[in-house]
């Protein structure tokens, strides 16, 4: 493997990844980190995703501020697990947004680091607002989350439910059961 010189030491690196600056900003990652990916502990969606931001944080300076603390990738989609202020940034420019989607296959997904299950929900389906969130038990033991959403499920609303639903069964083991508000 051959190391190539770091491409930028004009200005010091404030993204944090999952893996090394050095090996998001040159694409080749260091034995450390090819190490915790054989062993499972990083994955091919954190690399992949390190690297995009990293490329982006040299071009807006917004995405130099963030944290992204893992991405997990779920049917073809990409959850980012980012900090609370790197999520208000995104959601306050669509411009941002979009470019950051741009740079992922599926849809990306941002979610904060750190959360319970009820704030998990919530970030998945903003900007659309939960009115409830319960926990149920099926027959059998099951337990199952059930939400309530806000207005009702029309042609144009802007989340694809059944993705949330396989996502948080996914990545979190959530049984979720959507409920609109109105019929
Ligand atoms: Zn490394």
């Amino acid at each position: 493997m051959v190391y190539l010189p770091l491409l930028s030491s004009r200005k010091s690196i404030s993204l944090r990844t999952p893996i090394c600056s050095f090996d998001a900003m040159n694409g080749i990652l260091c034995p450390q980190c090819e190490s915790k990916l054989d062993s499972g502990k990083l994955t091919k969606a954190d690399v992949d995703a390190s690297i995009k931001l990293m490329h982006l944080s040299q071009k807006i300076p917004q995405i130099e501020k963030f944290t992204l603390n893992s991405c997990h990738e779920s049917n073809g989609d990409f959850v980012l697990y980012l900090n609370p202020s790197d999520i208000m940034t995104v959601r306050q420019s669509r411009e941002l947004y979009r470019i950051l989607q741009g740079e992922f296959n599926g849809k990306i997904w941002l979610v904060e680091e750190g959360s319970d299950d009820k704030k998990f929900i919530e970030d998945m389906f903003f900007p659309i607002k939960i009115l409830a969130i319960n926990q149920l038990w099926a027959p059998g033991g099951v337990r199952k989350t059930k939400v309530i959403v806000s207005g009702r499920h029309t042609p144009r609303f802007p989340i694809d439910v059944e993705k949330v639903v396989a996502i948080s069964h996914d990545l979190r083991k959530i049984e979720l059961v959507v409920e609109f508000e109105r019929k």
